[in-house]
C-alpha cells in the first residue's frame, strides 16, 4: 500500500521534533502534525521555559545535527548541590553534592533555553526534505487500515502511513483514541518558574533546596541568570501568583538566599500544575507513543524532557533497523520491542521522582531523619555518588547508538 509518508507525527513540541528529525536522517519519509502555529515559541525574548539537559541528550541533539548551532546558548552545569531549607533561614548545609569532576566526562549537563531549542528544530525541519510540517493543524481521528493507518487532520484532509506516533503531550488525543489509559495523580502543587537576575556569578553550579512545601530548584542560565522552579502547594502558589513582581521577589527572597547577591526577575513569570500521568501502555496498533504523551513527570529532578529523548533514541532505532531489515516499521511485534525497552525505566524513574517529592515536601522529623541518613550515605561512599552522577547523566542502562552520539 501506497501511503503520505512513511511516519505521521502528532505534536510538534520537542519530543515530536527530534523523532522527526532522527528518523529523517535515517531516510524515512515523516509528516509532523502540530495545533501550534509554528513560530509560537521560537521568539525572542525569553519565555522563563529552559531544561537542565543530561550529558546523553546533548550527545542525541549532537547526533541529529542540532547542537552545534545551540552549544554559544547552552550553559555547562558544573556542580550540582542539594539542601534542606526554610524560608527565612537560608539553605541547610549541602546534603548532597555532585561535582563534574567527579565523572568521567565534564560538565554533568546543560542548561538551555526553550525558545532555542525549539528554533533549532523546526530550523533543521523545515531544511530536510524528508519532513513535511503542518502547523496549526490538529490530529482529530486515527484508524487502523489494512498496512498502515489513516489520519484525520482538522483541516479536513486525511493522511496514511505505516505508524502514528503520538508525542502530543500529557493529555494525548492518540492514546486515547487508541483506547490508551492513563493512571497518576496530582501533586498538589504548583510549579511557579521565572528567569532571574543576579549580582553574582553561579559559576555553573545548579542548585535545589527542599522546601517543606515543595523544592526550590536555582538552575544556571547564560550570564548572571539563573532560572528558578519553584514548587509550592497549589493554594501558596495561587497567592503568590496573584502578586506582582516587587511582591513576588520579597516572597522569593528570604527563600532564594543571598548566596548570588541582590536579585531581580529576568522576564515574565509561568505556572505549572504539576501532576504524574503514565500511560499504561506505549505501544497499539500501528501506534507509539513518546515524551509526556507517554509519561508526565514531577519536575523535581529536571528528567522530564531527557526522559523523553530517550524514548526518541530507542524508538528511532528500532524504526530504522526495522526497516533495513525489511520489517513492516508499524508491525506490532516492532513497536513491542520499543514497549519493552522503554516502559519499566520511565516508569521506575517517575514513581522513584513521585517518591523523592513526597520525602522531601515535609517537616516529618522522622522522614528528614531518615532522608538526612540516607543522603548522607550517598554523599559519603565516592562510587555511589558515581552511581547517581552516572544515573543523572542519562549514561547509565543499554543506551540506545543517539544517546551515545552516535549517528543511527
Ligand atoms: C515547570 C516545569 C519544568 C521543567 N523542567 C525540565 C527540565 O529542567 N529538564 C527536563 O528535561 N524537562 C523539564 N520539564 C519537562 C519538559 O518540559 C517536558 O517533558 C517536555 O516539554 C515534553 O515535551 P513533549 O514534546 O513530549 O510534549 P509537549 O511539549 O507538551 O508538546 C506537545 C505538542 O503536541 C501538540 N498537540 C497536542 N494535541 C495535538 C493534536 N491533537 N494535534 C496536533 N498537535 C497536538 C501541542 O501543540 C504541543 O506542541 C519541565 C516541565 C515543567 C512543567
Amino acid at each position: 500500500m501506497k501511503h503520505d509518508s512513511d511516519v505521521i507525527i502528532a505534536g510538534g513540541g520537542l519530543n515530536g521534533p527530534a523523532l522527526a528529525l532522527a528518523l529523517a536522517s535515517a531516510g524515512l519519509s515523516v509528516t509532523l502534525v502540530d495545533a501550534a502555529p509554528a513560530r509560537q515559541r521560537a521568539t525572542d525574548t525569553f519565555d522563563g521555559r529552559a531544561y537542565a539537559l543530561a550529558i546523553a541528550s546533548q550527545k542525541l541533539l549532537r547526533a541529529i545535527g542540532v547542537w552545534d548551532g545551540l552549544a554559544e546558548q547552552a550553559q555547562p552545569m558544573m556542580e550540582v548541590k542539594a539542601a534542606d531549607g526554610h524560608a527565612g533561614e537560608g539553605a541547610a548545609p549541602f546534603f548532597l553534592h555532585f561535582d563534574a569532576r567527579e565523572l568521567d566526562q565534564a560538565p554533568v549537563g546543560y542548561m538551555l533555553e526553550d525558545r532555542y531549542l525549539y528554533r533549532a528544530f523546526l530550523d533543521a525541519m523545515e531544511a530536510s526534505d524528508k519532513i513535511t510540517l503542518l502547523h496549526e493543524t490538529q490530529v482529530t481521528g486515527q484508524q487502523v487500515v489494512p498496512g498502515g493507518v489513516e489520519v484525520s487532520l482538522s483541516t479536513g484532509k486525511t493522511l496514511t502511513a505505516k505508524l502514528l506516533i503520538g508525542a502530543d503531550g500529557r493529555r494525548s488525543g492518540v492514546a486515547e483514541r487508541a483506547g490508551i489509559t492513563r493512571e497518576g495523580w496530582g501533586y498538589g502543587q504548583t510549579a511557579l518558574v521565572a528567569a532571574v537576575e543576579h549580582e553574582k556569578p553561579h559559576n555553573g553550579i545548579a542548585q535545589q533546596f527542599f522546601m517543606p512545601t515543595g523544592p526550590l530548584a536555582i538552575l544556571p542560565l547564560k550570564g548572571n541568570r539563573s532560572s528558578i522552579v519553584w514548587s509550592e502547594t497549589e493554594e501558596n502558589a495561587k497567592t503568590i501568583s496573584a502578586l506582582d513582581d516587587e511582591a513576588f521577589l520579597a516572597v522569593l527572597r528570604p527563600r532564594f538566599g543571598d548566596f548570588l547577591g541582590e536579585i531581580k526577575l529576568a522576564g515574565p513569570r509561568f505556572s505549572y500544575p504539576l501532576n504524574l500521568t503514565l500511560a499504561k501502555a506505549y505501544v497499539a496498533p500501528r501506534v507509539a507513543l513518546v515524551g509526556d504523551a507517554a509519561h508526565g513527570v514531577h519536575p523535581i529532578a529536571g528528567q522530564g524532557l531527557n526522559l523523553g529523548l530517550r524514548d526518541v533514541a530507542a524508538l528511532a532505532e528500532i524504526v530504522v533497523e526495522a526497516m533495513r531489515r525489511g520489517e513492516d516499521i508499524g508491525a506490532e511485534d516492532v513497536l513491542e520491542r520499543y514497549q519493552g525497552w522503554r516502559r519499566f525505566d520511565s516508569t521506575s524513574l517517575a514513581l522513584g521522582m513521585d517518591t523523592v517529592n513526597k520525602l522531601f515536601s515535609n517537616d516529618n522529623p522522622l522522614l528528614k531523619a531518615g532522608r538526612d541518613l540516607g543522603m548522607g550515605l550517598v554523599q559519603a561512599i565516592p562510587g555511589l555518588r558515581r552511581g547517581f552522577m552516572q544515573q543523572a547523566a542519562g549514561l547509565s542502562g543499554p543506551l540506545p547508538r543517539l544517546l551515545q552520539g552516535r549517528a543511527l
